[in-house]
């Protein structure tokens, strides 16, 4: 068998690179307008895949049998595409999830991650965790970390312990410290913090990073190139609202350089949302349709930044971000193959979906520099 060579290709006109995984994303129920959608350009681009488990209050992940048939279903949808394409489900964890549920799930291979919500943080997040009361989930934390499983942090506590609300942009940095009980308590259990979007997110992971924590993080790409000047240019945005809330410059700035230095791994957060959900003049849904551009971004980041930088092995730190942290962070076997991230400007459409069931993607109407051929 001859190696699979990577790297730029002039015939094909790109870079050849490992299958790509994508560690967080929102694919919606089955049954809903948006899951054919998400499906289509997750199996396109991607081999692995975290499919999150909040798919509204009745569709909860909670089960080792929900877990499977929300399995089998994405993969039954994908199987259209002809890709060796594999979702992987967590648990939705609940204020009164027990450990032996936790165990019955992982040891009939329905799950090997569980994602912790801030209860009230975000889409379906109602049946989360107060994390004021984070200890009842010990118990918990200390089967997955003897079961070897990952904990997924979505880490934006609402309230203070007095009930006084934490303002939106300050949630993140509010959850640090509870991060940081986690992992003293729970040396040995790995954690993802979820969708990074601060400069004090990002020192508490490079410190507990040093200090050989097992702590990654996900990087969505809007984080990576929007302000929440973004939210407000030319008027109110709703399609560029995602949570946790777009930061400032120096947030941004402090996640590029932590990506450029080999931190993190890819989870864009995609989020479908219809129109008409991002339409309202209240309660407008927040979450970005990030699937389809999301590589285009990562790889435009890493080329670009990395070149600005002077570093000049940004390629290998891409294929790291993008195929190999992942994958090897959750102890699954590594993809074999290869795909091509073609350098050809596409437009990307103004929608997704037809009829009434339209999606508006991240970069609407806008010219992307890559695009992935599977
Ligand atoms: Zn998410």
């Amino acid at each position: 068998m001859t190696d699979v060579v990577y790297g730029y290709d002039d015939a094909a006109g790109g870079w050849w690179v490992p299958p790509l995984s994508n560690l967080h994303g929102h694919l919606r129920a089955p049954g809903d307008p948006r899951f054919p959608i998400a499906v289509h350009s997750a199996a396109t681009q991607f081999r692995y895949y975290t499919a999150m488990p909040n798919l509204g209050a009745k569709d909860l992940i909670r089960s080792p049998e929900g877990a499977l048939a929300y399995s089998h279903a994405i993969a039954h949808e994908a199987a259209q595409y002809g890709t060796a394409f594999t979702p992987i489900v967590p648990l939705y964890l609940e204020p009164d999830t027990t450990p032996e549920t936790v165990e019955r799930g992982f040891k009939e291979g329905a799950w090997i991650s569980a994602k912790l919500y801030s209860k009230g943080a975000t889409t379906a997040s109602a049946e989360g965790v107060d994390f004021r009361k984070l200890e009842e989930l010990f118990p918990v934390f200390k089967m997955m970390e003897r079961l070897g499983m990952v904990l997924l942090i979505h880490l934006e506590p609402v309230a203070y312990p007095s009930g006084i609300e934490i303002d939106p942009w300050h949630r993140e940095r509010k959850g640090l410290a509870y991060l940081e009980k986690i992992l003293s308590v729970f040396g040995g259990l790995p954690v993802v913090f979820e969708h990074v979007s601060s400069q004090e997110g990002i020192e508490k992971i490079r410190e507990r990073q040093n200090r050989h924590s097992p702590i990654e993080a996900t990087i969505a790409p809007q984080y990576l190139v929007w302000t929440r000047a973004e939210l407000l240019r030319g008027g109110m945005n709703p399609a560029k609202y995602s949570i946790p809330v777009l930061k400032k410059e120096e947030d941004r700035r402090a996640l590029v350089d932590f990506l450029l230095d080999g931190g993190g791994f890819l989870g864009s957060d995609s989020a479908p949302h219809l129109l008409f959900a991002k339409s309202q003049p209240c309660g407008c849904a927040g979450g970005v349709f990030n699937d389809p551009v999301a590589v285009s971004v990562y790889f435009d980041t890493f080329r670009r930044e990395g070149e600005a930088h002077g570093i000049t092995d940004w390629f290998d730190r891409f294929v790291d971000f993008a195929c190999r942290k992942g994958p090897e962070f959750y102890s699954l076997s590594e993809p074999e193959g290869r795909v091509l991230i073609k350098e050809e400007a596409w437009e990307v459409p103004n929608t997704y979906g037809s009829g009434k069931d339209l999606i508006i993607p991240m970069y609407a109407g806008e010219t992307v520099p890559y695009k992935v051929v599977v």
